[in-house]
């Protein structure tokens, strides 16, 4: 058993995660809603006892049998225990999760003749504020302090009511009383229930339904949450409320002693136990035999819940303190916590373990949540993000009204998207919980992250870094295209267009540019590298000559399939695809964007890609082709940042957050491209990867490729003629460049995640490139790196130079910005 007095409680933990979990040594595990983390020790106990004693179906006389029906009662009681109840005056209902519970309490109201009045706290998670759906009347309490009045008044409207509330705020932890049941109970006479959701508090504190005239009528757990496993909840009702349940109409499997229903209708329900009404269909055995064996791993790893429940009140006051004394150089507070005024950390009557809170930058601006997910992700920590299922506290906390989660929702605000600062307001919080088997280590190693991430410690600077924009503009061209890629499978291997070959520039991008992707058999969506880091060994090659595509692996996938290579025509013959007619129905999405894309029938294509990947998964081509002069209509339209950026200027600081600049007008315009996900090229630029490189080995990481970037055109300096030349980051400021003969147009910068992480030769993760990409390009929260390109078409249609726009790799690259681009009369009319 883990030790009592804290420090060796820490320690034997470390030991037991070292020797139980190896998987989770250099993880900081802080999402505990649901943690499988000692479920490890409870799975062995359960299959030593499922694979040496013979349980058969209840409702037998076998012994096997009745071995069954024994062992469930037994632990139906022992879960009693677990809550200090006695049989007597409570019993259990096993159900799937929390939720079911609070359905089949839904269910005993819906049906009551007159309807039901509901209200529920305004901390409430989304499963208990679903139930006002079927309510004939509902209300939301905004406060303690209502719900306070309100019980004080005894008027009730005649209708049975139900009041649902939790122990602990999913959301921030924050403990709600616990006596509101037995104040009900008095105030009310009777006439109106109470329903506590004990999921979130039971997994680290005791509950105590020792006094049944002071308990709740119905309480829901959530097993898993306290176990980790099985996946099971339970309803709890006190005996003498039982009564509402006389009116449910539904019943099914073993709920009813006898039904007629040829020629007259009519059944009779179980009387004796309400379980035994309640709980319909075959009961699931086997996780509530694993259940005893939840129990016993339990105690003797913790002990009692007082124990665990101790432990995580101290790290979480410690996290909370951590979290609010990070302050920027300039004074102000790095993390904005929400926690209820009414609670302390560290006392565990008012304050669960868990700190919900956003990130503001040093200017008070917010950190975008998605950003911080993503470097969290990248250093092996695991928090959650978002709307945390609990809308009420979110939308209090956040100050958000009606109107704004409405418009914010039409704005295509979603839990979980990117989206998450509309209107200089986050959308949702960033939340850490503690368990049993968090560490000091844990807490500390949080806190750590977030200092040297999102912490600015100087003091604003008073004037503005020196930008390249005061450099005099060079006076000739000084740079060359070093290499063309194009990818021709969406999320797979750079192919890259040999030197010396002039190639096609189209209106969507480069020429074969993303017209194929890979499509999960089961949900039609596009497969990515962030999911299936293995795509980055599957090897296209456009072979001109032959007229195809030819798709090697390499890596590790290469004793993956008896294929060695496998190749697609270049044409799209439409007998390769599955039933044309349905085409239409097979929908790609790529970026929550809706895509028509044909899928290859062939199922040696299908095998070739599926073996590869271990996932079922269909190769699929963008329909249309389009070239310069004739556009492809239903291509989808880029996406180009709007939102402003800001520059670095020469100086890379780590957690540096310069000044804003905004873009100029007319970025953003919408373009059409394939199934890139942002714009039709990407450029970047040889100089800035290599300063970017030179921080990440001064700092002993892993220098990056090129291919990470996904670039389709990499710049650089002629450094030959002109020594000394390089100017990282310059690109920030371009708005034209001409390359050769053509023109583009540079939309916007682009924006990272941790998939520039993935090594392209060996599919590995790795930090780098994105740890000090948010150090030295970060700007309003976002990191940056490469810039959005699109080939402006000539205005000639006529010439040649119009009509097959090409470049090649060794062209000169001429940059202009913005205030530069007059100086170019050919520009000066493709722009004006
Ligand atoms: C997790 C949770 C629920 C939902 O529980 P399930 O077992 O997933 O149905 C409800 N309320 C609170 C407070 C929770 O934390």
């Amino acid at each position: 058993m883990v030790e009592d007095d804290h420090g060796s409680y820490d320690q034997a933990l470390e030991e037991f995660r070292g020797r139980e979990y190896p998987m989770l040594q250099g993880t900081t595990y802080l999402d505990h809603a649901g943690t499988t983390l000692y479920a490890k020790s409870t799975i062995e106990r359960f299959a030593q006892d499922m694979t040496s004693n013979l349980y058969g179906n209840p409702h037998s006389a076998s012994n096997s049998s009745q071995l069954t029906t024994k062992r469930i009662e037994n632990i139906r009681l022992r879960l009693l225990g677990f809550l200090n109840a006695d049989p007597e005056d409570f019993d259990v209902v096993f159900v799937a999760n929390a939720t079911a519970g609070i359905k089949l309490v839904m269910d005993a109201f819906r049906d009551q003749e007159s309807g039901f009045w509901y209200g529920y706290h305004r901390d409430s998670h989304t499963s208990v504020i679903g139930v006002r759906e079927a309510a004939a009347k509902h209300h939301c309490f905004v406060s303690d302090v209502e719900v306070q009045q309100w019980i004080d008044q005894s008027d009730c409207d005649g209708l049975p009511g139900l009041f649902a509330y939790p122990a602990q705020s999913n959301m921030n932890g924050r403990r709600l009383p616990l006596e509101w049941s037995r104040r009900i109970r008095s105030k009310k006479h009777g006439a109106m229930y109470s329903l506590l959701d004990a999921a979130a508090l039971l997994s680290t504190t005791p509950l105590d339904l020792g006094d049944s005239e002071t308990s709740p009528d119905f309480t829901v757990l959530s097993l898993y949450k306290i176990f980790g496993f099985p996946d099971l909840g339970a309803l709890i009702i006190r005996k003498k409320s039982g009564g509402v349940f006389d009116t449910r109409r539904y019943f099914g499997g073993g709920t009813v002693e006898m039904v007629v229903c040829v020629r007259e209708q009519w059944h009779a329900k179980k009387a004796d136990m309400l379980h035994e009404r309640l709980e319909d269909g075959t009961l699931p055995i086997h996780s509530i035999m694993a259940l005893d064996a939840a129990m016993n791993v339990h105690e003797e790893l913790f002990g009692p819940l007082e124990r665990i429940s101790n432990h995580t009140a101290r790290l979480a006051a410690k996290m909370y303190e951590g979290l609010s004394s990070l302050r920027h150089g300039n004074g102000l507070t790095a993390c904005k916590i929400y926690k209820d005024p009414t609670s302390k950390y560290g006392d565990t009557k008012t304050q669960g373990p868990i700190v919900a809170f956003n990130l503001r930058n040093h200017q008070g601006g917010w950190v975008s949540n998605a950003e911080v997910e993503k470097l969290a992700a990248v250093k092996s920590i695991q928090i959650r993000t978002g709307g945390l299922c609990n809308p009420g506290g979110v939308a209090s906390s956040l100050d958000l009204a009606p109107w704004e989660m409405k418009e914010n929702f039409s704005a295509g605000q979603r839990c979980g998207n990117d989206n998450d600062i509309i209107r200089a307001k986050p959308t949702g919080m960033i939340r850490v919980s503690l368990g049993a088997m968090s560490t000091q280590e844990d807490v500390s190693s949080f806190v750590k992250f977030v200092r040297e991430f999102f912490v600015h410690d100087f003091p604003s600077p008073t004037t503005p870094p020196v930008t390249s924009l005061t450099a005099e503009p060079p006076t000739t061209s000084i740079l060359h295209v070093e290499s063309i890629s194009i990818y021709p499978i969406k999320s797979c291997a750079a192919w890259s267009v040999p030197p010396g070959q002039a190639w096609e520039v189209r209106r969507e991008g480069l020429a074969w540019d993303r017209e194929w992707c890979l499509v999960h058999q089961g949900t039609g969506a596009a497969l990515s590298q962030k999911r299936y880091p293995k795509m980055a060994l599957i090897r296209p090659s456009i072979d001109l000559e032959d007229g195809v595509v030819r798709i090697r692996l390499g890596g590790a996938l290469q004793t993956t399939t008896p294929t060695a290579e496998i190749t697609v025509p270049l044409s799209a013959d439409p007998r390769l695809f599955s039933d044309t007619e349905l085409y239409k129905d097979s929908t790609a999405r790529v970026c929550g964007d809706s895509i028509t894309a044909k899928i290859y029938k062939s199922s040696e294509i299908s095998a070739f890609f599926s073996q590869a990947l271990g996932v079922a998964c269909q190769l699929a081509r963008f329909p249309a082709v389009g070239s310069a002069t004739s556009p492809v209509t239903s291509a989808r339209h880029s996406k180009a940042h709007l939102q402003k950026y800001q520059k670095a200027g020469g100086m890379h600081i780590p957690g540096a957050f310069p000044n804003t600049r905004s873009l100029a007008p007319g970025y953003g315009v919408s373009k059409p491209i394939l199934l890139s996900n942002e714009s039709p090229i990407l450029t970047i630029s040889r100089s800035s990867l290599n300063r970017l490189n030179e921080v990440i080995k001064a700092e002993g990481g892993k220098a990056a490729q090129a291919e990470v970037f996904r670039a389709n055109i990499v710049v650089a300096e002629n450094l030959d003629s002109l020594p000394g030349a390089e100017q990282p980051y310059a690109e920030d400021d371009w708005r034209y460049l001409q390359i050769g003969q053509q023109y583009f147009e540079m939309l916007g910068p682009c924006r990272r995640c941790q998939m520039v992480c993935i090594d392209q030769n060996t599919a590995e993760r790795n930090q780098e490139p994105f740890v000090t990409l948010s150090k030295t390009r970060r700007f309003d929260g976002r990191v940056y790196f490469g810039e959005h390109t699109s080939h402006i078409a000539a205005n000639d249609a006529a010439s040649p130079l119009a009509q097959n726009p090409t470049i090649a790799v060794g062209d000169t690259v001429r940059p202009y910005r913005e205030e530069e681009a007059g100086e170019d009369s050919e520009l000066q009319s493709l722009v004006s």
